[in-house]
Parts: structure tokens; C-alpha cells; sequence
């Protein structure tokens, strides 16, 4: 199923067709994907839909100056890095960037606890939900992990997957058909069977899985952007959530590259390590030979301060 209709499609080539005079700051390489559907898992899509400020306005924001200024690229970065390094954050306040985004309803109920957003979701009571639901591509089928119990092991073998492709595709084939059958409703509205009531769509609903996709408008600041992407792009984050941020990383890059740049050196890539695990740090520096029982770390500890020592950065 395609992730957009003929006519969302016709609207959002009629919204990049328009053009506007403005006095206020516009950044090129954000201006030439504005409005467009940015993939996401099987159905879903991230879309800038509109946005304010600049790598300029952080820097304006927190010399508190009048104009643009004549200052080099450099020293604007040079800025933009000690504000994001001495956790300054309120200049990265002042731009504000919102998505159009449609995910599954698991990936929305982790996406939902982050609070300082503005946030609009597509009403199932007003409206019928498509009949799309997310199926995990055969290679993110795994185990459930026994070192970290909130995520995946090993792979599972092709046939096994196959097996579990199946029961997820069945089951949510068999809820849409009871949510069809409870509305009372075929795609074009008329009733299927008009000797029986419809049940309202906010109570019909609730027989569909958490992998149905649902779409929102999300508008947050770039400082809470920043602090989203530091937990869903990260590692740890489920797979899910972490597709959306990596694309979501990606539209930060065109929208402000100086800020996405400090961001990476100072926040992605970079590690906030324990006064003992300085300590460790030192010793290992001074060639001393440190082990976990050593170390004053618990076991626990010690593999994150091994795992951030040898971890490759993201770029
Ligand atoms: C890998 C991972 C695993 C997780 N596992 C679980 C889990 O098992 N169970 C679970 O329930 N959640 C879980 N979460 C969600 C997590 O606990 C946070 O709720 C979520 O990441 C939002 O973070 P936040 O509160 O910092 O973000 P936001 O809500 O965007 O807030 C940003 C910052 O604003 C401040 N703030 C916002 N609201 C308040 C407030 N009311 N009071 C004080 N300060 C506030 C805080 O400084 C906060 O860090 C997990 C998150 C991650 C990334």
C-alpha cells in the first residue's frame, strides 16, 4: 500500500509549487525538501512542514545583536560549539522546527513522553483509520536480549521469521476486518450491511493493534529537538523510534549544519563519564593495568565505561 493518496500527493506538489516573498530567514537546502515525505519503515513518513530561525538566529539570540552580522563561519561556529558544550541552550530555543509525521501506534507511544512539543494526532474519532499497519522488515526480527532486557538479541533464522511474519500480518489482517465489521463501513462509507447499526469509530477503534500507523503534527524547539534526538537517535533506543530520529538527524544537518555539527561533537558522540570512571581513565592513562574488581566500578559499569572507550562515532 503507497503512503500517500493521488490527492496528498497533489496537495504537497501544489504546497512546493507555491512560492512567498518574506523578509525573515529561509535556508535553502531545508526550503528544497519542505513538504516532502521522507520514508520511514514500511508506511511511514517524516515531513518538515515549516519552520523558524537559522544557525544564524542562535548566534543572534545569544550575542543579542540587531542583524546578522558580519562574522565568519567560523567564529559563528566557534559560538554555536561553546553554547552546546556549556549546555547554554536557551539561543537553540529561538528556532523552531514543525514535522508532519505518521508511525505506528508503539513507535507514537514511546514518541509521546517527550512533553516539550506541541503535538496534533489524527482524530479515530472523527475519521477511520487506514488499513496500514507496520510489519518489521525480516532482518530486525530478533531475539529478546539477555543482557539488556528492554531489547533485541541475535537475529532469528529465516524460517522462524517467516513464522512470525506470518501470525503479525494474520492477526492484524483480523483486526482491521473486526474494526470494518464493527463500523459497519466499507472503504467508500456506505454500510456493509445496512440491516445493522455502526458502532462510533472512537469505540471501534479500539480492537485495532499497536501497529497501526497514526499520524500527528509535531512542533518542537531546536533545544528539545536536539534532546530528542540524544535519546531516539542513540543506540539504545528501539530500532522503531530510532529510524524516525535518524531521518529527523538529517533534516537538522540542512536546517542548521552548525548546530547539527556541535551537536554530534558535543552531544551524539560524546560521553558523560562518572567521577570514578575519570579515575579509571587516569589510571589507564598512566599505564596502569585496570580491571573491573579494580576499578571501583560495578561490573555493570565497567562494560558502558569499555563500551563508550571503544564506541565508533556517528556521523
Ligand atoms: C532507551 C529508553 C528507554 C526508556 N524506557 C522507559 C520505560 O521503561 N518506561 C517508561 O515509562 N519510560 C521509558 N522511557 C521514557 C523516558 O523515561 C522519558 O520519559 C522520555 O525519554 C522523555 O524524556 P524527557 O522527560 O527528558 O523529555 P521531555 O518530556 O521532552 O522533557 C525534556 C526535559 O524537560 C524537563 N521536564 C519536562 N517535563 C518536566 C516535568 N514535568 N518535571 C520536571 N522536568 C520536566 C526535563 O528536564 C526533561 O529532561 C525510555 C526512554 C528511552 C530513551
Amino acid at each position: 500500500m503507497s503512503r500517500l493518496t493521488p490527492e496528498q500527493r497533489q496537495e504537497i506538489a501544489a504546497q512546493r509549487e507555491a512560492e512567498h516573498r518574506t523578509r525573515r530567514a529561509t535556508v535553502p537546502a531545508l526550503e528544497e525538501i519542505l513538504y516532502e515525505p521522507l520514508p520511514v519503515l514500511d508506511h511511514g513518513f517524516v515531513r518538515v512542514v515549516d519552520y523558524m530561525g537559522d544557525d544564524a538566529a542562535i548566534v543572534q539570540a545569544a550575542r543579542v545583536s540587531y542583524g546578522r552580522g558580519t562574522r565568519k563561519v567560523s567564529e559563528d561556529q566557534g559560538l554555536i560549539n561553546y553554547l552546546m558544550r556549556h549546555r547554554h541552550t536557551t539561543p537553540f530555543e529561538m528556532c523552531e522546527i514543525k514535522y508532519h509525521v505518521k508511525l505506528p501506534i508503539f513507535v507514537a507511544r514511546q514518541w509521546i513522553r517527550h512533553r516539550t512539543a506541541n503535538v496534533n494526532e489524527y482524530s479515530a474519532r472523527y475519521s477511520i483509520l487506514d488499513k496500514e499497519f507496520y510489519v518489521p522488515a525480516a532482518e530486525h526480527l530478533a531475539v529478546q536480549a539477555t543482557t539488556n532486557r528492554q531489547g533485541r538479541g541475535a537475529a532469528i533464522e529465516e524460517e522462524a521469521a517467516r513464522r512470525v511474519l506470518d501470525v503479525l500480518r494474520r492477526d492484524a489482517e483480523q483486526a482491521y476486518a473486526g474494526y470494518a465489521e464493527l463500523l459497519n463501513e466499507d472503504p467508500s462509507g456506505a454500510a456493509l450491511d445496512p440491516a445493522q447499526p455502526g458502532l462510533a469509530r472512537e469505540l471501534a477503534r479500539i480492537n485495532l493493534t499497536l501497529g497501526y500507523y497514526t499520524q500527528w503534527y509535531w512542533k518542537t524547539d531546536l533545544h528539545n529537538l536536539m534532546h530528542f534526538l540524544s535519546l531516539r537517535a542513540d543506540p539504545h533506543a528501539q530500532y522503531e523510534i530510532r529510524a524516525y530520529a535518524e531521518v529527523m538527524l538529517g533534516t537538522l544537518a540542512r536546517w542548521a549544519p552548525l548546530a547539527h555539527a556541535a551537536f554530534l561533537e558535543y552531544r551524539m558522540n560524546a560521553a558523560t563519564i562518572s567521577a570514578t570512571g575519570l579515575a579509571v581513565i587516569r589510571r589507564l592513562l598512566a599505564g596502569e593495568e585496570v580491571d573491573q574488581p579494580s576499578s571501583g566500578l560495578s561490573p555493570r559499569e565497567w562494560r558502558e565505561l569499555m563500551a563508550i572507550l571503544d564506541q565508533a562515532p556517528q556521523r
